[in-house]
C-alpha cells in the first residue's frame, strides 16, 4: 500500500533512530524523502544506497537544524531539487541531562536551540511554499517527558513541551491554508539516545509501561505515516502519543 505516493517529505535528523525509521517508512509509502543530519554522513550515505530500489528519490543532506541560516538554505534547496513539500517532519534532537544544580547554561542552551528553535527554524521556512500550494502537514516530535516532565531533563522537558504550544499557535495560524499541524509524543523508544541512559533509568522506565516493552522507531513512523496521509485530514493541533500507555 502506497499511501503518500508522488508526495515529498522533509525530516530533520533522519540519519539514526527514529528519524531512519521514518526515512525508511515513509520511502516505503511511496514518499520521495529529503532529511537532514550533522555528523552521520556514512550513515546517511548507506541509507540511500539501501533504499536506492525503492522508486522514490531520496537525498540526504548536511544542516544543522538550531541554525536559523542553515533551515533557510535547506529549504530554499528541498525546493529547487523536489518542487515540493508537503510533509515537513521536525524530529532532530538531542538530550544534555542532568540534575538542574549542575545544568550548565550551555547544556540548557543546546537542548532549546536543537529541539525547540529547530523546530521555528524549519517552520518558519517551509511555511510560504505550503501556502502557495495550500496543502501541507507539518509533524514535530516532542516527548512524554513534554506533558509530565523527568528529574534530570529539565532543559529536554521544557524544550519538548514548548513544542506543544507552537503546534497549536501554527494548527491555529496556518489552518485556513489547509496546512495541519500535530505533534508526536513519543514514550521510551529502542535507539542511541535511549541507549545512553543507565540501566536502572531503564528499568524504571520499563516497570511503568503497560505494555512492557520498549517501542521502535518503526512505531512511531506509523504514526507519522498517518499524520501526513489524508487520512488524518480533520486532524491538527494534537498529540499523538506513541508510548505503550506509560504515564497516561
Ligand atoms: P537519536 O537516535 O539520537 O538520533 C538523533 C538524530 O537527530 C540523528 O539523525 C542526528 O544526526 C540528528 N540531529 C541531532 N542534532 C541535530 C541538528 N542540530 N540538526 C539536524 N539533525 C540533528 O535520537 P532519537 O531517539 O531517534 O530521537 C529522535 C527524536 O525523537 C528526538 O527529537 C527525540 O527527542 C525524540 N524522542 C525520542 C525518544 C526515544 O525514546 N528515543 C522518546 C521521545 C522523543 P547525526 O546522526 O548526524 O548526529
Amino acid at each position: 500500500m502506497s499511501r503518500l505516493s508522488g508526495q515529498t517529505t522533509l525530516i530533520t535528523g533522519g540519519s539514526r533512530g527514529i528519524g531512519e525509521a521514518i526515512v525508511r517508512k515513509f520511502a516505503a509509502e511511496g514518499s520521495n524523502v529529503a532529511f537532514t543530519y550533522v555528523s552521520s554522513e556514512a550513515k546517511a550515505n548507506a541509507i540511500i544506497e539501501d533504499l536506492k530500489d525503492t522508486g522514490v528519490t531520496i537525498k540526504a543532506y548536511r544542516s544543522d537544524a538550531s541554525s536559523y541560516e542553515q533551515a533557510e538554505a535547506l529549504v530554499k534547496q528541498v525546493i529547487e531539487d523536489f518542487g515540493q513539500v508537503d510533509t515537513l517532519i521536525n524530529n532532530a534532537g538531542i538530550t544534555r541531562d542532568t540534575l538542574m544544580l549542575r545544568m550548565s547554561e550551555d547544556q540548557w542552551d543546546a537542548v532549546m536551540q536543537t529541539n525547540l528553535k529547530s523546530v521555528f527554524n524549519l517552520t518558519k521556512h517551509i511555511l510560504r511554499p505550503m501556502m502557495k500550494k495550500r496543502k501541507g502537514s507539518i509533524i514535530n516530535m516532542s516527548s512524554v517527558v513534554g506533558v509530565f516532565g523527568n528529574a534530570g531533563q529539565a532543559n529536554y522537558a521544557a524544550s519538548k513541551a514548548g513544542i506543544f504550544g507552537f503546534t497549536k499557535s501554527i494548527a491555529k495560524e496556518v489552518g485556513s491554508r489547509n496546512i495541519r499541524c500535530n505533534a508526536i509524543a513519543p514514550g521510551f523508544i529502542e535507539t542511541d539516545m535511549t541507549d545512553e541512559l543507565d540501566e536502572k533509568t531503564k528499568e524504571q522506565f520499563l516497570a511503568g509501561i503497560p505494555l512492557k516493552r520498549l517501542g521502535k522507531g518503526e512505531e512511531v513512523a506509523n504514526a507519522c505515516v498517518f499524520l501526513a496521509s489524508d487520512e488524518s485530514s480533520y486532524i491538527s493541533g494534537q498529540t499523538l502519543s506513541v508510548c505503550g500507555a506509560l504515564n497516561c
